[in-house]
């Protein structure tokens, strides 16, 4: 018997992720436009996607295209033949009664994904699959006491991908670190935008100790998955340290509460009664395979690899540069003027740190003030204090690094006049000095006027207030 108070359990976490393809210009079986994110509902359907009788489904070429792409980057093995299914239930977001998915004949199957490449063990791919997505329920107000509830079908028909995972992830935050890398993967592919809304939805199952497992359904953020998995894995340490077995069962998770609860035992489970659909022909995938094969664009795992040969830097450095394509692009931009040794971790820790606070991406600050701006550090016209402050006021309100530079004071030769200025204005002016020593604190906006006074206005006030506080409080 495994004493839980003070030994880990073993745990076992699978995860089914829905991955939109949302950087197509059309649906999975349809030509409606697939840019609805910022439209009004029910502006992007047709009578395939809102399933009116008789309407027959088209497969978007596209869409197998970058099915194929994931799956290959995934290290999965494509199949050669596939071939859609109809899952069968009613719900009022599938009006249709069925929706188009694979069951037998996947696109792909047995891949492998390495959450980081020193750590040795893969996380292996059951299989990845394509389907349509339903529309989207909205709720008036709180779900238990909505009044009413609205259907948008501008989702209806949304080319999705099904990724399976084995049980091999060890840990929530894997299971996260897991997901990450999946985003990652599929922005590099540029199929896939992970910000837009519904882009991401997890089923993730989880199992201690080789126990019953349980489902939690529809998760539809990173941090979710992890929060949900954690609840998840303590409430069934709580049933097995009460001397209870743990129910196969599915739960839902509810995001604003961070719990999980009850949805169905496995008795409930639905029969979908799968069978081909009729409308739709198998897919013969043969020598597509290797054209798409060598279309691929260098992934994460492989830049890294490179980006440590190429530009002898950390391993650490490597990995947060490449754990964002844009990043990395911005990074090999810069570093292509820059001595990487000195780049580098401007990018990596300081940039990135600063991107990461404010919740933004690098597209917001331009490779070429990046690169003016590195350039007066190589050049020792800046200090490191002074390069951070137009950085920020770069994320913060955009400008021009040379007139930020100015604005603020911040090239070294300035900031040596101003702290001359302020030794001499401590000097001439003793009585002054005294005068704010002695409790008069607006002796000291006399003192700035006369280190402004003296520069030409050439000192940052903010700057000539701090050097004059500390000389003066000495
Ligand atoms: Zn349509």
């Amino acid at each position: 018997m495994v004493n839980l108070q003070t030994t880990d359990v073993d745990v076992m976490i699978g995860l089914e992720c829905h991955v939109q393809i949302n950087k197509l210009n059309t649906k999975l079986f349809c030509g409606c436009s697939s840019d609805y994110h910022d439209d009004p509902p029910n502006t992007h359907t047709c009578p395939v996607c809102l399933g009116l009788p008789g309407a027959l489904p088209v497969i978007n070429r596209r869409a197998v295209e970058c099915g194929i792409k994931v799956a290959l980057a995934l290290g999965c093995k494509i199949q050669e033949e596939t071939l859609f299914y109809r899952k069968n239930y009613y719900y009022p977001d599938l009006p249709r009664g069925f929706q188009i998915s694979q069951y037998d004949f996947p696109l792909a199957t047995d891949g492998i994904v390495y959450l980081e490449k020193d750590i040795k063990r893969g996380i292996r791919i059951n299989r990845v699959h394509m389907e349509e997505d339903p529309g989207r329920l909205v709720h008036k107000g709180a779900i238990e006491e909505a009044k009413y509830t609205m259907v948008d079908y501008n989702r209806s028909g949304m080319p999705l991908l099904e990724i399976v995972t084995e049980p091999d992830l060890r840990s929530p935050r894997e299971a996260r670190q897991f997901l990450n890398k999946i985003r990652n993967i599929l922005e590099y592919l540029d199929v896939f935008d992970g910000d837009l809304e519904g882009s991401l939805r997890v089923d993730a199952n989880i199992s201690i100790n080789g126990g019953d497992r349980t489902e939690v359904k529809n998760i539809s953020s990173y941090k979710g998955v992890e929060k949900a998995l954690l609840f998840e894995l303590n409430r069934q340490k709580n049933v097995l340290r009460r001397g209870k077995k743990v129910e196969q069962e599915t739960r839902h998770f509810d995001e604003t509460r961070g719990i999980t609860i009850p949805l169905r035992t496995k008795e409930a489970e639905y029969d979908y009664r799968y069978f081909p659909e009729p409308d739709l022909v198998l897919m013969r995938l043969g020598g597509w395979i290797d054209e798409i094969k060598e279309s691929l664009p260098e992934l994460p795992d492989a830049k890294r690899e490179r980006f440590l040969r190429e530009y002898n830097i950390s391993e650490i450095h490597a990995t947060i540069l490449t754990s964002d394509v844009h990043l990395a692009d911005f990074f090999e931009a810069v570093a292509s003027r820059i001595d990487p040794g000195i780049c580098t971790s401007w990018i990596a820790d300081v940039l990135k740190g600063e991107l990461n606070y404010r919740g933004i991406k690098v597209n917001r600050i331009a490779k070429e003030d990046f690169i003016e701006l590195m350039q007066l550090l190589v050049e020792d016209k800046i200090t490191d204090h002074g390069a951070i402050e137009v950085i920020r006021t770069l994320l913060d309100h955009g400008g021009d690094v040379k007139e930020i530079v100015s604005e603020k004071g911040l090239l070294k030769a300035e900031i040596d006049e101003t702290e001359k200025a302020v030794n001499e204005v401590i000097k001439e002016f003793p009585a002054a000095v005294n005068d704010y020593r002695s409790g008069k604190k607006e002796a000291l906006n006399y003192l700035v006027g006369q280190v402004m006074r003296k520069t030409r206005g050439r000192a940052d006030p903010e700057h000539a207030n701090r050097l004059l506080l500390e000389r003066i409080e000495e």
